[in-house]
Parts: C-alpha cells; structure tokens; sequence
C-alpha cells in the first residue's frame, strides 16, 4: 500500500524548494532577452501593450527553466500581478499538503 504520509511530505518539500529562491538562478542573456522581446514586438505578452520597459518571465514559474519557450516579455505590470498569483498558487499548494500530511499522521 502506498504510504501517503511520505508522498505528502515529497510534494511539500517539492513545493517548498520551488517556493525558496533557487541558488544558482542564471537569467536570461543579453541577446535572449532582446530576441523575445523582438518577437513580441516590444509588447507585453499579457497586456498587450507597448512599453519601453519590459521584464523577461519565466511562463511555468520554474526560474530554473530558462528555455525559450518558457520565456516571455511582460510589463512591469502584468509582471508583478502574474509573480503573485504563482506565489499564492504555491502557498495554497503548501497548506493542503500541511493538511494532508496532518490526516495520515497518527
Ligand atoms: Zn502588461
């Protein structure tokens, strides 16, 4: 029989270490950044609008994952609005497994 209490303490941890600031973050380079930004126009992925000052995202919330296909251009806006709702997905995903750990402990 599977042991839930330690595949509730697994995906807490995993979600943890992607909630802390990963160590060895390495950003996007130079050139990248300008090729997504020239693909989008100087647009904001989000918002759509133009604007001189746009943030590189990483679409899967993974800072890790410095793929192309998982970057994209956003303004400072949208940036800030999306990095939230990840952070509060995360926090949510966190308190259900606390929760979950909590029923199949003894
Ligand atoms: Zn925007």
């Amino acid at each position: 029989m599977t042991n839930y209490l330690d595949l509730a303490e697994i995906a807490l941890r995993i979600i943890e270490k992607s909630m802390s600031k990963p160590k060895k973050r390495k950003d996007f380079s130079k050139s990248e950044k300008a090729r997504i930004k020239k693909i989008q126009k100087n647009r904001c992925n989000t918002c759509g609008k133009k604007s001189a000052v746009l943030e590189i995202d990483h679409i899967d919330g993974d800072s890790l994952n410095n793929s192309l296909d998982n970057a994209q251009a956003l303004c400072p806006t949208c940036h800030a609005i999306k990095t939230r709702k990840v952070k509060q997905r995360k926090l949510k995903l966190s308190q259900a497994f606390r929760y979950l750990k909590g029923l199949f402990k003894e």
